[in-house]
């Protein structure tokens, strides 16, 4: 099974930091902790296991950061015991080759989405009884048994041939959506539940900032599911900027000034102190930051009104260092999620993956345009170089394997 890895050394991970700024392939090196290999398809390790070949799976930002060995060991979720190595690839639609006699929701030959396999493992996953809070709810990727290590986990990700997991951490997919629909589920329900976590009322006014892919999702879910809301994106680049406008954005952050923005379309007072310090009273309703930086965040904070919400989509695996005065000075709201879970929509409990397959079936989200370029599992270092680079007018690049 050739599928591609990070290893959690230590000595190897310091390696690459150190040597980033100065050797731009580093990753590739033979002493990075990443590495493409064929690894030996071992046994599934119990009755409820089951083995799959991939289709096609997406690039994440996410899997970038690992591979980049972005994230800073000071982080909150570090401390958790997590595993030994990262698969990559969880954008991932494949079809089950192997499935142990105790499987009872697929066969061979089901088509299937990674669901919760690629972070911790769940109550579910390591057979736990009673479930936790969180799995109970329906929130598996919270589990609090999440970082016990009890019990196998699984071999292989999305990036490579096929990996192993138990029947609860893959998602089933529907007759009727395409391998390429079933890959964009996952990046779509950090969409919805980005959208959902504050749905604007009618008339309200959501700014949106990043339009890469997440950023993206996000415009599109809002549209589907608070269609009377005015929505304003920030884009960098013009493709992605045409493919905002087409998903529902109606305005723009004109260039740099963002503050001048929040004046022009919510009627926002500015003002500018010392040292180059500025801040807006009234502002957008809501801000989703799908970029997570210090500077998008601090702005993002500055731009809502009082009583509003910042919804931090964007993640960055590393401490920030911001002015969170709006938070008490304006009560501004800043929350944030974690990819996907249980919803509330319209009076139903519903999973976001369920709620993401019942929008497409409604043309109210699509796929149309996003995938920009494919490429098979060879070209690996080809795929990830024309992710990183934006300039390539990429949008979501994937690995297809068909
Ligand atoms: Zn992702
Ligand atoms: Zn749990």
């Amino acid at each position: 099974m050739r599928t591609i890895y990070v290893d959690k050394n230590i000595p190897k991970m310091l390696a690459v930091k150190a040597l980033k700024p100065v050797w731009k392939g580093v990753v590739y090196a033979p002493f990075s902790p990443a590495r493409f290999e064929d690894l030996p398809d071992l046994p599934l390790p119990g009755p409820r296991w089951l083995r799959v070949q991939n289709k096609v799976c997406g690039i994440c930002a996410s899997d970038l950061a690992l591979l980049n060995v972005e994230a800073d060991p000071k982080i909150g979720p570090a401390a958790l015991p997590g595993t030994k190595r990262y698969f990559l690839g969880h954008e991932v639609v494949s079809v089950v080759t192997e499935a142990e006699p105790d499987v009872t929701r697929f066969k061979v030959g089901d088509r299937v989405m990674m669901h919760t396999r690629f972070q911790a493992a769940t109550c579910r996953s390591q057979e736990i009884e009673p479930l936790c809070r969180q799995c109970a709810a329906g929130n598996y990727i919270l589990c609090e048994n999440g970082s016990l290590g009890s019990g196998p986990r699984g071999d292989g990700g999305g990036w490579g041939d096929g990996y192993t997991a138990h029947e609860t951490e893959v998602y089933p997919v529907p007759d009727d959506l395409t391998d390429d629909q079933a890959a964009m589920v996952e990046p779509l329900a950090v969409g919805v539940r980005t959208a959902l976590r504050r749905l604007p009322e009618p008339g309200e006014k959501a700014l949106v900032l990043g339009s890469g892919i997440v950023g993206l999702n996000v415009i599109q879910a809002l549209r589907a599911l608070a269609p009377d809301c005015h929505i304003t994106a920030a884009a960098r680049y013009p493709h992605q900027q045409a493919m905002a406008r087409r998903l529902g954005a109606e305005d723009f952050l004109d260039g740099a000034d963002g503050y001048q923005a929040a004046g022009r379309i919510t009627g926002a007072k500015r003002y500018e102190g010392m040292m180059g310090s500025r801040m807006c009273l009234g502002g957008f309703d809501v801000v989703y930051d799908c970029v997570g930086s210090d500077a998008t965040l601090q702005d993002c904070l500055r731009w809502t009104r009082a009583g509003g919400t910042v919804v931090l989509a964007g993640v960055k695996l590393k401490p920030l260092s911001l002015d969170l005065t709006p938070v008490w000075h304006q009560e501004v709201n800043l929350i944030g999620l974690n990819s996907h879970g249980q919803e509330s929509w319209q009076g139903r409990q519903l999973q976001t993956f369920e709620l993401v397959i019942e929008l497409l079936r409604q043309g109210k989200l699509t796929i149309e345009g996003l995938i920009t370029h494919r490429f098979p599992l060879e070209k690996w270092k080809q795929a990830i170089e024309t992710a990183q680079d934006k300039k390539s007018g990429a949008i979501k690049v994937v690995f297809d394997y068909r």
